[in-house]
């Protein structure tokens, strides 16, 4: 069916930008349509005039929403057992918006020693210079967190498994201690993916959790290695207001195109995390069996630092299986110098040298974990570290490049 043009013109170009056609409603298909937009329209003044973007009852600008990022956020706050979502444009982006929106100078956040590094990174280097301290907590040691809880502190970040190494702690204890004082507690979810276990709920009865839970949308969720993307969900909100108000005075927005991948690939994600974690657990026991390596770190492995709080936590889903991430790392022993660990992972085939994780392809990374460490770690080997994210190759596929690799660095 043709319509007439809405412009009174004969111009071309006015005709094709103030085209009246607009196709039948009632389209369905699987995957929802992208909207993009920085402009939004508006019938009358009186609507522009109305409109509220701090809800979602409608829409005013691209970077205060749009039916695409609406529907990712309420994905994602289904997905972490919250009620409120704001997306960033990277996992780090949603973390320094935690930061701005609750911290202000003379204020004091603390962070877990195992925090993502670009995390302490931000506290060390950044917010010190707005007049804003951190101090570095010992991750399994609950009553240290306590004690260094003072009147300054305005956040507290929360991490399982840590970063790199992988300990668990007692979140439960952990997450307490925070309600107890009064300070909010923001937890880095990205191991847990919302699917390990529940960051609003730890207890399973609704008494407990944190009150922030930011997720690096550009691993698990994301799951292609090719978007970057961050959430924050919370389940109060004037907490949801606050951090909402600092978003969108920093002129923090998504694409439409990355949220559209995200959405697209939500539905496999359960299957995904759960092959992941298969495949990984039997690698990091086999390499646990191996003469180089000292320590293997994987909190579902018995003797990894914090196994019982992840087997108290996460234990329970897959049928008593329990439920972790994609990744583990290895210490190898000290006697090897770095050179041998470095020469390791360039032998690996399968297994690619690059950060992050959460996609398809198998990835490594060997760390420096003296210099990442502010407290004691008599809880880790001495040695060299190695970190493994296990994609979804076929696993035998990837103990054979493992077992190449270790042959031609350690072999003689
Ligand atoms: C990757 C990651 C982030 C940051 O996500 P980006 O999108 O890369 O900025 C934050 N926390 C953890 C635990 C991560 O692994």
């Amino acid at each position: 069916m043709s319509q007439q043009n809405n412009a009174p013109s004969q111009d071309i170009t006015t005709r094709l930008i103030h085209h009246a056609y607009e196709p039948p409603a009632g389209f369905a298909a699987p995957q929802p349509a992208i909207h993009k937009a920085s402009t939004v329209l508006f019938p009358d003044v009186a609507a522009l005039r109305a409109r509220e973007w701090k809800d979602k009852t409608s829409y005013t600008y691209g970077l205060h929403g749009t039916p695409t990022t609406y529907r990712l956020e309420e994905r994602i706050a289904t997905l972490e057992g919250g009620q409120q979502c704001l997306l960033a444009p990277s996992g780090l982006a949603a973390i320094s918006t935690v930061a701005l929106a609750l911290l202000k100078s003379g204020d004091e956040v603390l962070l877990p020693d195992n925090a993502y590094g670009p995390n302490k990174a931000l506290a060390e280097a950044e917010l010190a210079h707005w007049g804003i301290t951190h101090q570095m907590f010992d991750p399994l040691d609950p009553l240290d967190l306590a004690a260094r809880i003072s009147p300054r502190t305005r956040l507290v970040w929360l991490e399982a498994a840590g970063s790199v190494t992988l300990e668990f702690p007692d979140l439960l204890a952990q997450a307490r201690i925070c309600r107890e004082r009064g300070v909010t507690s923001a937890l880095d979810n990205t191991w847990g993916a919302g699917l390990a276990f529940a960051p609003f709920d730890l207890k399973g009865d609704g008494s407990l959790g944190v009150d922030i839970s930011v997720h690096a949308l550009t691993k698990y969720p994301s799951g292609g290695g090719d978007v970057l993307m961050g959430s924050i969900t919370t389940r109060d909100e004037r907490l949801h207001l606050k951090l909402k108000l600092a978003h969108m005075r920093l002129g923090l927005g998504v694409g439409a195109n990355d949220a559209e991948a995200v959405l697209r690939a939500l539905p496999s994600m359960a299957l995904r995390y759960r092959a992941h974690d298969v495949a990984t657990r039997e690698l990091a026991r086999w390499m646990g069996r191996q003469a180089p390596v000292a320590q293997v770190l994987h909190p579902a492995l018995p003797g990894s630092p914090g196994h019982p709080h992840w087997q108290a936590l996460c234990g329970s889903a897959n049928g008593g299986a329990g439920a972790a991430a994609g990744l583990f790392s290895v210490v190898f022993d000290a006697r090897h110098g770095q050179e041998r660990v470095d020469a390791f992972c360039d032998a690996l085939r399968l297994f690619r040298l690059g950060y992050s994780w959460g996609g398809p392809i198998s990835l490594v990374v060997p760390y420096d974990l003296p210099a990442m460490r502010e407290c004691a770690t008599p809880h880790l080997a001495d040695g060299h570290l190695v970190r493994f994210c296990v994609g979804l190759e076929d696993v035998q596929d990837l103990r054979a490049d493992l077992e190449q690799a270790l042959g031609r660095a350690f072999g003689n």
